[in-house]
């Protein structure tokens, strides 16, 4: 095995099989099939066959995926059209009706979405834990839970889940373990290595890296794979050419971008927390983070997320100042999503306020006076200017 960069670079180059050092687009739907019937059968009923017909696979959707389990050490991994794509498909290919899955308060608000408003129509049961607390996923269990799923750290407040406990808990009980690993990215985190069965992405977000595309993966055993790829045919969400060529190109540089953003969100996170305006800076390679010492355990770097809280004497006016802070800054672009080049910041609570009800606001930590930040790799000094002169006279707004 090479090392992780090398790999990034060079891994699943055998699917390329023209002369281009570049692995070509290959915008096409349908391919050139052996003549010989028999061959023709066995190439339509192989798995993830990558020159067949575009829903059943493509050449470097193969080479993307390769890349990618590598990366989560998974046997295998499956690309799709988005990460809800990915996260959908993946958690359809373990339950049916009757089953139970134990989740989070704080999820990606459409995952939630599927838990809530999907699987339970269709008749699987839903208990929902704190994720600060170990023995609630534990308590949550039943004797028809088929999956414990986790996302850490998790959307937008940056809370963590245990990732040793889950996968000890699961191996234990033989209950399938799954994680959203979008925050992290896998040059911070391989949930794996705690014993964690699925990992899930979404690919829109580090793995690509540049904002200019959407997709999603799922990564595990190869056998588990394979029957994804078959929910994958029929719900039939798959990964356009042009979408994973970009994603390819996208990837060679993950480890560089992740370790540059790493390292402007922890100098942007510091020196954040010095600013008596901000009432709280949520950055795990903080050590005031409530779960420091777990970040420590099972991050290698700190993601470039920071969520923060503007102060105020009530929430309407840290509302008001969080508002001031999103118009007054210049290269923190006001946008959803994550994990691009670009530093990018939400207002959270207007974000999923149409989504969340009253309740699951307040399960997720979400307050009027949040920004949840997606640091770059601009320069640290203008990114800390940036701040600078967006927070000065904050502390007189009203
Ligand atoms: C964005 C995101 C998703 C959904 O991914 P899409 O590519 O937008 O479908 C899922 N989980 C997390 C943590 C995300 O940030």
């Amino acid at each position: 095995m090479v090392k992780l960069e090398t790999s990034l670079i060079h891994e699943g180059k055998q699917f390329n099989d023209s002369k281009a050092v570049v692995t070509p687009i290959f915008q096409t739907s349908t391919y050139l099939a052996d003549t010989d019937l028999a061959a023709y059968i066995s190439a339509a009923t192989a798995t993830k066959h990558p020159t067949f017909y575009h829903r059943h696979g493509n050449p470097t959707n193969s080479q993307v995926a390769e890349i990618i389990a590598g990366l989560e050490k998974t046997e295998d991994a499956l690309l799709l059209a988005t990460g809800m794509a990915a996260i959908s498909t993946a958690i359809l290919a373990i339950v049916q009706a009757g089953d139970h899955i134990v989740a989070q308060h704080a999820h990606y608000s459409g995952t939630t979405l599927f838990f809530k408003e999907f699987l339970v129509e269709y008749g699987i049961e839903l208990t929902q834990v704190d994720q600060k607390d170990n023995e609630a996923f534990e308590r949550a269990l039943q004797p028809n839970t088929k999956l414990i799923y986790v996302e850490t750290p998790s959307n937008p407040n940056l809370d963590l889940t245990d990732l040793a406990f889950i996968g000890q808990l699961g191996k234990r009980l033989g209950i399938t373990t799954m994680a959203d690993n979008t925050f992290a990215s896998p040059i911070n985190q391989t949930p794996h290595d705690f014993g964690i069965d699925v990992i899930v992405h979404s690919a829109t977000k580090y793995l690509g890296g540049h904002s200019d595309l959407t997709a999603g993966v799922v990564c595990g055993t190869a056998a588990y794979i394979e029957k994804v790829w078959r929910r994958s045919l029929v719900l039939g969400a798959s990964l356009s050419p042009f979408d994973s060529w970009l994603l390819l190109r996208g990837i060679k540089t993950l480890a560089l971008r992740v370790r540059q953003i790493n390292e402007n969100a922890l100098q942007l996170a510091r020196w954040l927390d010095t600013k008596e305006v901000l009432r709280n800076v949520a950055y795990i390679g903080l050590p005031t983070h409530k779960q420091y010492q777990l970040a420590k355990q099972q991050l290698r770097g700190f993601t470039g997320m920071i969520c923060l809280e503007l102060a105020g004497d009530n929430e309407d006016q840290a509302y008001r100042r969080a508002q001031a802070v999103l118009s007054k800054l210049q290269i923190f672009i006001n946008a959803a999503s994550l994990g691009g080049v670009e530093s990018l910041i939400v207002h959270p609570a207007s974000m999923w306020g149409t989504h969340h009800d009253a309740d699951q606001k307040k399960n997720s930590g979400i307050t009027k006076g949040m920004l949840r930040i997606s640091v770059g790799i601009e320069h640290i000094d203008d990114l800390i200017a940036d701040f600078e002169q967006a927070l000065s006279g904050i502390a007189s707004v009203e």
